[in-house]
Protein backbone atom coordinates (compact mmCIF):
# COMPACT_ATOMS: atom_id res chain seq x y z
CA UNK A 1 0.00 0.00 0.00
CA UNK A 2 1.19 3.26 -0.66
CA UNK A 3 -0.32 7.04 0.90
CA UNK A 4 0.67 9.62 -1.01
CA UNK A 5 -0.01 13.33 -1.22
CA UNK A 6 -0.66 15.20 -4.44
CA UNK A 7 -0.39 18.92 -4.16
CA UNK A 8 0.30 22.20 -5.97
CA UNK A 9 -0.40 25.77 -6.29
CA UNK A 10 -3.77 27.23 -7.11
CA UNK A 11 -4.48 26.51 -11.00
CA UNK A 12 -1.58 24.36 -11.30
CA UNK A 13 -3.44 21.27 -12.73
CA UNK A 14 -3.77 19.13 -9.41
CA UNK A 15 -7.75 17.85 -10.01
CA UNK A 16 -6.17 17.23 -13.80
CA UNK A 17 -3.32 15.05 -12.88
CA UNK A 18 -5.68 13.34 -9.97
CA UNK A 19 -7.93 12.38 -12.78
CA UNK A 20 -4.77 10.37 -14.83
CA UNK A 21 -4.27 8.85 -11.29
CA UNK A 22 -7.72 7.66 -11.21
CA UNK A 23 -7.83 6.56 -14.33
CA UNK A 24 -4.73 4.15 -13.98
CA UNK A 25 -6.07 2.66 -10.44
CA UNK A 26 -5.15 5.46 -7.73
CA UNK A 27 -8.01 5.96 -4.98
CA UNK A 28 -8.26 9.66 -4.96
CA UNK A 29 -9.26 11.36 -1.46
CA UNK A 30 -10.12 14.94 -2.23
CA UNK A 31 -10.85 17.09 1.15
CA UNK A 32 -12.31 20.01 -0.80
CA UNK A 33 -14.74 17.58 -2.45
CA UNK A 34 -15.44 15.36 0.64
CA UNK A 35 -16.41 19.06 2.81
CA UNK A 36 -18.52 19.90 -0.66
CA UNK A 37 -20.50 16.34 -0.38
CA UNK A 38 -21.61 17.01 3.24
CA UNK A 39 -23.15 20.03 2.94
CA UNK A 40 -25.07 18.61 0.62
CA UNK A 41 -29.38 18.55 1.23
CA UNK A 42 -29.98 15.27 3.75
CA UNK A 43 -26.20 15.19 5.14
CA UNK A 44 -26.07 15.37 8.64
CA UNK A 45 -23.14 17.75 8.54
CA UNK A 46 -25.04 20.22 7.07
CA UNK A 47 -28.27 19.41 9.78
CA UNK A 48 -25.62 21.18 12.11
CA UNK A 49 -24.32 23.48 10.40
CA UNK A 50 -28.05 25.18 10.23
CA UNK A 51 -29.07 24.23 13.32
CA UNK A 52 -25.35 25.84 14.91
CA UNK A 53 -25.32 29.04 12.62
CA UNK A 54 -29.26 29.53 11.30
CA UNK A 55 -32.37 28.30 8.79
CA UNK A 56 -31.12 31.28 6.81
CA UNK A 57 -27.69 29.97 5.54
CA UNK A 58 -30.36 27.99 3.51
CA UNK A 59 -32.07 28.52 0.27
CA UNK A 60 -35.38 28.11 -1.47
CA UNK A 61 -34.27 24.71 -2.02
CA UNK A 62 -32.76 23.49 0.71
CA UNK A 63 -29.01 24.06 -0.53
CA UNK A 64 -26.55 25.56 1.40
CA UNK A 65 -25.89 29.42 0.95
CA UNK A 66 -21.92 29.37 0.39
CA UNK A 67 -21.50 33.14 0.60
CA UNK A 68 -23.99 33.68 3.87
CA UNK A 69 -21.96 31.09 5.22
CA UNK A 70 -18.65 32.24 4.64
CA UNK A 71 -19.54 36.08 5.76
CA UNK A 72 -20.68 34.57 9.03
CA UNK A 73 -16.64 32.87 9.65
CA UNK A 74 -14.81 35.55 7.94
CA UNK A 75 -14.14 37.84 10.71
CA UNK A 76 -15.22 35.49 13.30
CA UNK A 77 -12.92 32.91 14.71
CA UNK A 78 -14.95 31.56 17.23
CA UNK A 79 -17.54 31.11 14.43
CA UNK A 80 -14.80 29.37 12.00
CA UNK A 81 -13.79 27.42 14.91
CA UNK A 82 -17.31 25.71 15.53
CA UNK A 83 -17.78 25.28 11.57
CA UNK A 84 -14.68 23.18 11.38
CA UNK A 85 -15.29 21.39 14.29
CA UNK A 86 -18.81 19.94 12.79
CA UNK A 87 -17.09 19.48 9.19
CA UNK A 88 -13.53 18.77 9.82
CA UNK A 89 -14.07 15.33 12.14
CA UNK A 90 -16.80 14.40 8.96
CA UNK A 91 -14.21 15.19 6.39
CA UNK A 92 -11.54 13.03 8.16
CA UNK A 93 -13.91 9.97 9.09
CA UNK A 94 -15.02 9.99 5.00
CA UNK A 95 -11.15 9.98 4.12
CA UNK A 96 -10.70 7.36 6.57
CA UNK A 97 -13.98 4.95 5.23
CA UNK A 98 -12.00 5.35 1.71
CA UNK A 99 -8.58 4.57 2.81
CA UNK A 100 -9.87 1.80 4.37
CA UNK A 101 -12.25 0.84 1.50
CA UNK A 102 -9.05 1.11 -1.25
CA UNK A 103 -6.81 -0.96 1.47
CA UNK A 104 -9.62 -3.95 1.70
CA UNK A 105 -9.75 -4.13 -2.00
CA UNK A 106 -6.20 -4.79 -2.48
CA UNK A 107 -4.15 -4.77 0.63
CA UNK A 108 -0.86 -4.96 -1.09
CA UNK A 109 -1.23 -3.08 -4.04
CA UNK A 110 -3.54 0.53 -3.55
CA UNK A 111 -2.24 3.42 -4.28
CA UNK A 112 -4.14 5.90 -2.07
CA UNK A 113 -3.41 9.37 -3.39
CA UNK A 114 -4.47 12.52 -1.25
CA UNK A 115 -5.25 15.80 -2.89
CA UNK A 116 -4.30 18.51 -0.67
CA UNK A 117 -4.21 22.30 -1.73
CA UNK A 118 -2.55 23.88 1.20
CA UNK A 119 0.31 20.57 2.80
CA UNK A 120 3.10 22.57 2.50
CA UNK A 121 1.31 25.55 4.47
CA UNK A 122 -0.04 22.93 6.79
CA UNK A 123 3.02 21.09 7.21
CA UNK A 124 1.46 17.77 6.09
CA UNK A 125 4.19 16.74 3.85
CA UNK A 126 5.89 13.95 6.50
CA UNK A 127 2.33 12.36 7.51
CA UNK A 128 2.73 10.32 3.92
CA UNK A 129 5.27 7.58 1.82
CA UNK A 130 5.38 10.00 -0.80
CA UNK A 131 4.46 13.98 -2.07
CA UNK A 132 3.73 14.42 -5.78
CA UNK A 133 3.79 17.87 -6.50
CA UNK A 134 2.26 19.68 -9.50
CA UNK A 135 4.77 22.21 -10.65
CA UNK A 136 3.03 24.40 -12.95
CA UNK A 137 4.63 27.93 -14.92
CA UNK A 138 3.23 31.14 -12.66
CA UNK A 139 2.41 32.39 -16.02
CA UNK A 140 0.23 29.43 -17.22
CA UNK A 141 -1.28 28.92 -13.82
CA UNK A 142 -2.47 32.69 -14.20
CA UNK A 143 -3.55 32.33 -17.74
CA UNK A 144 -5.54 29.69 -16.65
CA UNK A 145 -6.86 30.68 -13.91
CA UNK A 146 -8.28 33.21 -16.36
CA UNK A 147 -9.27 32.03 -19.00
CA UNK A 148 -11.07 28.85 -17.95
CA UNK A 149 -12.33 30.07 -14.02
CA UNK A 150 -12.37 33.56 -15.03
CA UNK A 151 -11.06 34.96 -12.27
CA UNK A 152 -9.64 38.34 -12.88
CA UNK A 153 -6.32 38.92 -13.32
CA UNK A 154 -5.90 40.76 -10.11
CA UNK A 155 -7.63 38.19 -8.19
CA UNK A 156 -5.55 35.30 -9.57
CA UNK A 157 -1.88 36.76 -8.96
CA UNK A 158 -3.45 37.41 -5.54
CA UNK A 159 -4.39 34.80 -4.46
CA UNK A 160 -0.94 32.74 -6.41
CA UNK A 161 0.82 34.87 -4.11
CA UNK A 162 -0.78 34.30 -0.32
CA UNK A 163 -0.06 30.51 -1.32
CA UNK A 164 4.07 28.93 -0.46
CA UNK A 165 6.01 29.20 -3.53
CA UNK A 166 6.92 27.05 -5.83
CA UNK A 167 10.26 26.77 -4.19
CA UNK A 168 8.58 25.60 -1.14
CA UNK A 169 6.94 22.60 -2.72
CA UNK A 170 9.60 21.63 -4.82
CA UNK A 171 11.61 21.06 -1.49
CA UNK A 172 9.03 18.43 -0.17
CA UNK A 173 8.57 16.86 -3.44
CA UNK A 174 9.51 12.86 -4.48
CA UNK A 175 7.82 13.70 -7.58
CA UNK A 176 7.57 16.81 -9.69
CA UNK A 177 4.78 16.52 -12.23
CA UNK A 178 5.23 19.81 -15.12
CA UNK A 179 1.72 20.61 -16.18
CA UNK A 180 2.43 23.76 -18.08
CA UNK A 181 2.29 21.66 -21.60
CA UNK A 182 0.21 19.77 -23.13
CA UNK A 183 -2.23 17.74 -21.66
CA UNK A 184 -0.63 14.53 -23.38
CA UNK A 185 2.65 15.80 -22.21
CA UNK A 186 1.00 15.53 -17.95
CA UNK A 187 -0.29 12.53 -19.09
CA UNK A 188 3.16 10.88 -20.04
CA UNK A 189 4.66 12.08 -16.82
CA UNK A 190 1.70 10.23 -14.80
CA UNK A 191 2.51 7.10 -16.74
CA UNK A 192 5.94 7.38 -15.46
CA UNK A 193 5.05 8.10 -11.85
CA UNK A 194 2.48 5.30 -12.28
CA UNK A 195 5.61 3.18 -13.22
CA UNK A 196 7.38 3.60 -10.54
CA UNK A 197 5.02 3.28 -8.09
CA UNK A 198 3.75 -0.20 -9.61
CA UNK A 199 7.34 -1.40 -9.69
CA UNK A 200 8.43 -0.33 -5.80
CA UNK A 201 5.26 -2.68 -4.98
P1 LIG B 1 -7.47 24.65 -8.02
O1 LIG B 1 -6.19 25.03 -7.35
O2 LIG B 1 -8.30 25.83 -8.33
O3 LIG B 1 -8.21 23.55 -7.31
P2 LIG B 1 -6.25 22.73 -9.78
O4 LIG B 1 -4.83 22.83 -9.35
O5 LIG B 1 -7.01 21.51 -9.34
O6 LIG B 1 -7.05 24.05 -9.45
P3 LIG B 1 -7.19 22.17 -12.46
O7 LIG B 1 -8.60 22.46 -12.11
O8 LIG B 1 -6.81 20.76 -12.71
O9 LIG B 1 -6.22 22.82 -11.37
O10 LIG B 1 -6.71 23.05 -13.70
C1 LIG B 1 -6.96 24.44 -13.76
C2 LIG B 1 -7.55 24.78 -15.14
O11 LIG B 1 -6.56 24.59 -16.15
C3 LIG B 1 -8.71 23.88 -15.53
O12 LIG B 1 -9.65 24.63 -16.23
C4 LIG B 1 -8.08 22.82 -16.42
O13 LIG B 1 -8.98 22.29 -17.35
C5 LIG B 1 -6.99 23.61 -17.10
N1 LIG B 1 -5.78 22.79 -17.39
C6 LIG B 1 -5.14 21.99 -16.52
N2 LIG B 1 -4.07 21.42 -17.11
C7 LIG B 1 -4.03 21.88 -18.38
C8 LIG B 1 -3.16 21.66 -19.50
N3 LIG B 1 -2.07 20.89 -19.40
N4 LIG B 1 -3.43 22.33 -20.64
C9 LIG B 1 -4.50 23.15 -20.73
N5 LIG B 1 -5.37 23.39 -19.73
C10 LIG B 1 -5.15 22.77 -18.56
Amino acid sequence: MRHLALTGGIGSGKSTVATFFAERGATIIDADAISRAVMEPGQQVLAEVVETFGEHLLDEAGRLDRAALASIVFNDDAARERLNGIVHPAVRAESARLREKALAADPEHAVIIQDIPLLVETGQSDQFDGVIVVDTHHDTRLQRLVEARGMSIEDATARIAAQATDAQRREVADWLIDNSGTLADTEAQVDAVWAQLSENQ
